[in-house]
């Protein structure tokens, strides 16, 4: 049986803590996927997507029945055919994830990498374009806190005629994402990241030029059960593809709602208010931001190096036994690095006091949790 503790603080890079709103809705009585107030549901749901990743009124936007990994792999599916060279942004494991996808889909990839802990360079980018009929890139690398520049590559991709697919998973919904105004054809994130929601749905967009290319295949797409024209017939023709799952579209659909009832900005400025604020008040026991360049740092995944000496799995397993979890580092920054969520619910202050109460002890650090208090005042909101 799995102990029932009230509290939970999850400072985890996903799952995030439930938005209130979409833990209520999971109560909802059960619904038939094809029953008309569903489909009203939906086309709230595809609204309100439309604006998460500021993309045009028509633009096509649905769930994938799965998680964030479902929404990348359906990109892949569909709009690479063997043969097809795709270049594949991969500076930490999600990009990596991004090019076997690919791979698996029988596309020649081309890897631009970076190093560790530092964004892609759009000249990179640049230089591998020739002949490419899709450029992936992961937006916020959760593996290393590293945002990437997905603007400058979207120029570089559109003016070269390819496809440009974004993981979006980090970042819609949280960071400001514009996939009219870049020019993105295929943007996914997962519902259980930036939305708080159940994880189990995964939000995509998929652009006109990507159903093009999607249309213009020699071969129909051998994943069924995410073949966009698939998509299509349950979510513009109400008809019957397979059972989505009702009752996480409730939640989601509260939690998107609850986003932009707050609003983008806001949500992108609560971030970064409380990104300072941990930042200043972890600095004096030698945290240091993992990733060098303030550009590239990735407000919703605040990878921090540890000091010299600090029991890293000790810490995190006393930490998990007060029912607090975070994230150390993952393959070569493993021991080296923490990795605290600020997605969606995680981003609060509530949940980070409670965190600092506890490394006070830990650390023995006393008065690290004032040294909050005082710094999420002094930091402008
Ligand atoms: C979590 C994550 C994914 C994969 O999502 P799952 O929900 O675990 O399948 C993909 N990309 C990024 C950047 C992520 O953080």
């Amino acid at each position: 049986m799995l102990p029932e503790h009230s509290e939970h603080t999850l400072l985890t890079p996903g799952p995030t803590p439930l938005h209130p709103h979409a833990q209520h809705a999971l109560t909802r009585p059960m619904l038939g996927h094809m029953d008309p107030d569903v489909f009203a549901l939906n086309r709230e749901i595809q609204a309100d997507l439309r604006t998460m990743y500021g993309a045009t009124p028509d633009t096509f936007t649905a769930l994938l029945a799965g998680t964030g990994s479902l929404g990348m792999e359906a990109g892949f599916a569909n709009l690479v055919e063997p043969g097809d060279t795709v270049v594949v942004c991969a500076n930490g494991s999600f990009g990596a994830r991004m090019a076997e996808m690919a791979e698996r889909y029988g596309a020649h990839v081309r890897t631009v990498t970076a190093p560790l802990g530092e964004p892609i360079d759009p000249e990179q980018v640049a230089a591998h374009l020739d002949g490419a009929r899709m450029v992936a890139v992961v937006h916020g690398e959760t593996s290393t806190g590293v945002l990437n520049p997905v603007p400058a590559i979207a120029r570089l991709a559109r003016e070269s005629g390819a496809l440009l697919t974004v993981d979006a998973v980090t970042t819609a919904g949280m960071e400001p994402f514009h996939a009219e105004a870049w020019g993105v054809d295929y943007a996914y994130t997962g519902a259980q990241k930036c939305l708080s929601a159940p994880p189990g749905v995964a939000p995509v967009m998929i652009s006109d030029r990507a159903f093009d290319r999607f249309h213009a295949r020699r071969e129909r797409t051998p994943l069924w059960y995410c073949d966009f024209d698939g998509l299509r017939d349950y979510w513009e023709r109400q008809s019957y593809h397979h059972t989505v799952p009702v009752n996480l579209h409730f939640a989601l659909h509260a939690a998107l709602r609850a986003a932009l009832d707050e609003g983008l900005t806001t949500r992108r400025d609560r971030v970064r208010h409380l990104s300072g604020a941990i930042q200043a008040t972890l600095a004096p026991l030698g945290f240091t931001p993992f990733v060098r360049d303030p550009a590239a740092r990735l407000p919703t995944v605040l990878a921090l190096r540890l000091p010299d000496g600090l029991d890293d799995a000790g810490v995190r397993r006393a930490l998990r036994e007060r029912h607090i979890s975070i994230t150390g580092g993952l393959g070569p920054t493993a021991g080296l690095i923490w990795r605290l969520g600020l997605m969606g619910e995680a981003a609060r202050p509530a949940p980070y006091r409670t965190l600092m109460t506890a490394l006070e002890d830990l650390l023995g650090a006393p008065g690290l949790r004032a040294r909050f208090d005082d710094a999420l005042a002094a930091v402008p909101a």
